[in-house]
């Protein structure tokens, strides 16, 4: 704890980015409280075999990644609050983090609220996520070599994924709802231009079907609204993330929803509170990344209370 009942640092959020910032604070003696959250440790959760978090030669399963995270902190010193952050007001100091049940008040606070990939909301999707549906081509496209997938998606992200993806399988085939990619027009052209890439235009998915992993999708088309059945082997939906900010807008800088940090730090637009991972990052969302900022987020909140508990006459 710090000075009377108020925490050094409170960190919300326990996924890569909050769990690896508790680590470092905790190292650091400064007593971090992680209030995790209800369905804690992040988009991790939500996959299976991760291949690409160093350290691990034969890979090791999401959640399992983020129970030892999590154990690796606690063993450190870090106190969790398992429960959901339902306001905060950053606009005085010490600041207040809410539950339903608690208020905690802390000198710096640590945001690692993460993004969730937007989903498309149709049957059989979220039962075969991790088993055939992916939100992450750069984690998952090593598991489908020589296979046929589909690309949901008409935007940046959806060409990326798309190109990326062709090093793998044997055909991909981006499926978007207009006859108009909004994909600039470099990402267009990349795409557009590649032999193992199809197009199928006007066209969602009603439905992901399959045994143990995925095995076709229902397709219909939005002009005609004639149905197709197709067998595949993936999906892969690339149609945006949303951060999860809404606790803070009006209070923090957000730029197209995401926390803005002074580049090359954590720093945001309130001296004290700092973001880390994929609330602040919309480029990369690697586990890995949002460790790496973490692991900044803590030093940064760690040497914010150092240059403040200097009493101002030493200073002098
Ligand atoms: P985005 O630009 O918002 O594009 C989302 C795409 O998904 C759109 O084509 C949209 O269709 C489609 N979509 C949305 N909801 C859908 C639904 N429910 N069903 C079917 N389709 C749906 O998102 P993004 O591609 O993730 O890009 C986000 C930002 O990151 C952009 O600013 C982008 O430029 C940037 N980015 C840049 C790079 C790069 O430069 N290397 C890479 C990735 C992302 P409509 O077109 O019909 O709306």
């Amino acid at each position: 704890m710090g000075h009377g009942d108020i925490r050094k640092v409170a960190i919300v959020g326990s996924g890569p980015a909050g769990l690896t910032a508790a680590l470092y604070v905790a190292r650091a003696a400064l007593e971090p409280l992680v209030i995790e959250g209800i369905e804690a440790g992040g988009q991790l959760m939500l996959t299976t075999q991760v291949e690409n978090y160093p350290g691990f030669v034969d890979g090791i399963m999401g959640p399992d990644l983020m129970v030892r995270v999590r154990q690796q902190a606690a063993r450190c010193g870090a106190q969790f609050l398992t429960d959901n952050v339902t306001s905060v007001d950053l606009s005085q100091v010490p600041f207040h983090v809410n539950t339903g049940d608690e208020e905690i008040l802390a000198d710096t606070v640590i945001l690692s609220t993460g993004a969730s990939a937007k989903m498309l909301g149709v049957p059989g999707e979220r039962e075969f996520l991790g088993r055939g549906v992916s939100t992450c081509a750069t984690c998952d496209g090593f598991f489908f070599k020589d296979k046929e997938i589909i690309v949901v998606g008409g935007g940046d992200s959806a060409m990326e994924e798309a190109t990326f993806l062709t090093r793998f399988a044997s055909k991909v085939t981006v499926l978007h709802r207009r006859a108009e990619l909004r994909a600039s027009k470099i990402m267009q052209e990349r795409a557009l231009s590649n032999p193992t890439i199809d197009f199928i235009w006007n066209s969602m998915i009603g439905e992901v079907h399959g045994d143990d992993t995925v095995r076709g999708v229902r397709l219909t088309n939005l002009e005609t609204s004639a149905s197709q059945q197709i067998s595949i082997d993936g999906v892969f939906v690339a149609i945006g993330h949303t951060p999860n900010t809404s606790l803070f807008t009006g209070q923090l800088d957000l730029a197209s929803g995401y926390i803005v940090t002074t580049p090359g730090t954590t720093a945001t637009s309130i001296p004290g509170v700092f973001a880390a991972g994929d609330v602040t990052d919309s480029r990369y969302r690697q586990a890995i990344t949002a460790a790496g900022m973490g692991a900044m987020a803590a030093i940064d909140a760690e040497r914010y209370l150092a240059a403040r508990a200097i009493p101002l006459a030493s200073a002098a």
